[in-house]
């Protein structure tokens, strides 16, 4: 059984679980079985921590004034990262002053030990890994960064530890060769290994890769019965040649490689994405609502080319199936190519071992053929796009089916609110590139199902339910529900709105009503305003506005508001992940915006 290294009692350094802040902590004992380490910060709080995220005080030598210094400061011609090419625009004393003096709040505020220093990871191509000196713009608001001079160490492994389970295992990290050169770190990453979280075993991912189609087939099937209660459920099992048609395949196929033609025009300004964990930044195009508009004028021309748009309900299981082939087989593309990736161009999640697991999930972060990313393509455009025009020739084929010369007022609810959604979404478009589905997730089979499959054939589900079963509204109950669809979007894009405002510039004069906390990040969190009524107030919105499109379909049934009910288990879900992911990078601080905003999504109920 390996010795102990740090004897109880001693005060040593201890890294924040998830993070890269080390602490001043105390070790209070130490379990053989675990070999886990008992450590109080202090603040009080107690964790359990590896050897490896413990260091002895002598481990960290602050930088020397650069006076004193025998190594010169790197300067950023020099820098060998990619990441560090940018040449920060607002990385000057004040901004560090301003840092420091957001640590020191937060320091005096929480009563923890003063986090020491900040190692910043950057990956070249051959994985080496260098500590960084001072932030560049896209990382000054992040932390304070320290160059620090050490002379040689024979290996560290970092891992994750969510504070509220330390025992929970999920990201290993292992770096080796830590060497000093021209004083700064140099780190070469060897090897990462990852425990499966999140979606639990790779039992429940293979379960879910066949759940997800079943899921769909079955919810289609329903809607086309004549009567769609729980109580004709199951459905007939449908002939296998019926969910199979060439056809289909070739327009979904040829809609796909439109949208990807569309995606290429070099029109719509370039922008940089988010500072990435590997550190380093992409640059995406902004064109998804020209490509849009360019979509709805080919859809005007065929309709005024007399193109029967009702077409798309005719076979709207088989274009779903197509779909489903498309992006199962995407996937499998998606998962071969992540292999011939370097390491640190992986996401964190994906990359368990297990290949169900990892398949499913996602194994590249951000796969790219050239300049065309994949993954942001995916998730606005051939599925959101895909799903306005599914809901239009759904609209048709009520009126063929239904033998109406206009549309139901019903129909005309759905498609616009819907339609309203999708435009918000395309032309908020880099907004995008803050979410979680950007940042942090890979791109595998769960993401490509979602954007490619789910969004555009089960979102339309109360179109496709209108279609076969009409529920005429009266004009005061559509009024309420215009009202409660307006309440919801505005929830919705104003909390969007705010924060992604203040992620950009917190200094914005004018948010500078909003109360704020800082965060030992560097990052402060807003605690007024939409983000201090609930945690996701964005969440609320959403949820609002799922509502509102399903009551124009009446109460007869559930089915057309499967959509909300799964939507609310996604949100939940989702808003747990994310509260993790915060809980892991804000520590304290997330627990303080917790205290002060104690409701996740809906006031005084959850
Ligand atoms: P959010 O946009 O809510 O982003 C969460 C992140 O916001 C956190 O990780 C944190 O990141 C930051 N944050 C949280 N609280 C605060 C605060 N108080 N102050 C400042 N920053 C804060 O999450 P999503 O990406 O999940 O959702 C984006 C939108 O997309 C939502 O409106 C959601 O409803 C919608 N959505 C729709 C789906 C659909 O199928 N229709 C599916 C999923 C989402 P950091 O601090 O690092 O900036």
């Amino acid at each position: 059984m390996p010795a102990k290294t740090f004897p109880d009692g001693e005060i040593v350094m201890g890294r924040w679980p998830g993070g890269h802040l080390y602490y001043e902590v105390q070790v209070t004992s130490y379990n053989q079985n675990t070999q886990l380490y008992t450590v109080k910060y202090k603040d009080g709080t107690e964790l359990n921590l590896k050897e490896n995220d413990i260091k002895p005080m002598s481990f960290f030598k602050p930088k020397r004034s650069s006076s004193r210094s025998n190594s010169r400061p790197r300067s950023r011609s020099r820098s060998r990262s990619p990441a560090r090419t940018q040449t920060p625009k607002h990385s000057n004393s004040r901004d560090r002053e301003s840092r420091k003096q957001v640590e020191n709040e937060l320091v005096q505020k929480e009563n923890l030990s003063k986090p020491v220093y900040q190692v910043q990871e950057n990956y070249t191509n051959n994985k080496t890994t260098y500590v960084t000196d001072y932030p560049d713009e896209k990382e000054k608001n992040k932390s304070i960064y320290r160059r620090f001079e050490h002379k040689t160490c024979k290996e560290v492994v970092t891992d994750q530890l969510d504070p509220c389970n330390p025992q929970a295992k999920r990201e290993e990290a292992k770096f080796v060769h830590l060497n000093a050169k021209d004083g700064h770190l140099y780190v070469k990453k060897q090897v990462v290994q990852i425990q499966e979280q999140g979606f639990g075993t790779r039992v429940g991912a293979a379960f879910m890769i066949f759940l997800l189609p079943a899921t769909l087939i079955l919810l289609m099937l329903m809607c086309e019965q004549k009567d769609p209660s729980i109580l004709s459920f199951p459905p007939q099992i449908p002939a296998l040649q019926t969910l199979w048609n060439g056809t289909a395949l070739g327009i979904f196929v040829l809609w796909f490689l439109f949208q990807a033609l569309l995606y290429l025009l070099p029109i719509g300004k370039v922008v940089d994405g988010v500072l990435l964990a590997n550190g380093k930044t992409l640059k995406y195009r902004i064109n998804a609502f020209y490509a849009f508009l360019m979509c709805a004028m080919a859809v005007g021309v065929a309709l005024y080319k007399d193109v029967n748009l009702s077409y798309i309900h005719d076979y709207l299981r088989q274009l779903a199936v197509s779909a489903m082939m498309f992006a199962f087989v995407f996937s499998i593309y998606l998962y071969v190519r992540s292999w011939r990736v370097p390491a640190d161009e992986l996401a964190p999640e994906g990359n368990s071992g297990s290949f169900v697991y990892d398949f499913f999930i996602g194994r590249e972060l951000n796969p790219r053929i050239r300049n065309f990313d994949l993954k942001y393509f995916c998730e606005l455009r051939p599925g959101l796009m895909g799903w306005v025009v599914i809901n239009l020739g759904l609209l048709f084929a009520e009126m063929k089916v239904q033998n109406r010369d206009v549309p139901s007022l019903a129909m005309i609810l759905v498609n616009s609110f819907q339609l309203l959604y999708v435009l918000d979404a395309l032309w908020n478009e880099a907004a995008i590139l803050t979410t979680m589905d950007i940042v942090h997730e890979g791109f595998g089979y769960m993401l490509a199902f979602g954007n490619l499959v789910w969004v555009p054939f089960v979102y339309s589900l109360q179109a496709f339910y209108l279609v076969n079963h009409p529920n005429e509204l009266s004009w005061p109950l559509a009024l309420a529900i215009i009202a409660l669809n307006t309440v919801g979007y505005i929830i919705f894009r104003a909390a969007n709105s705010q924060k992604n405002a203040f992620r950009r510039d917190p200094h914005d004069p004018k948010l500078a009503h909003l109360k704020t906390i800082p965060t030992a990040t560097g990052k402060s969190l807003i605690v007024s305003g939409w983000w201090g009524i609930v945690r996701h107030p964005n969440y609320l919105g959403d949820l609002i506005m799922a509502l509102a499109w399903s009551l124009p379909c009446g109460f007869n049934h559930i089915l057309p508001y499967f959509y909300i009910i799964y939507f609310t288990c996604l949100l939940i879900h989702r808003e747990a992940r994310d509260e993790h992911q915060c809980r892991k990078k804000y520590g304290v601080a997330w627990n303080k915006y917790r205290q002060l905003v104690p409701y996740r999504i809906v006031p005084y109920i959850y």
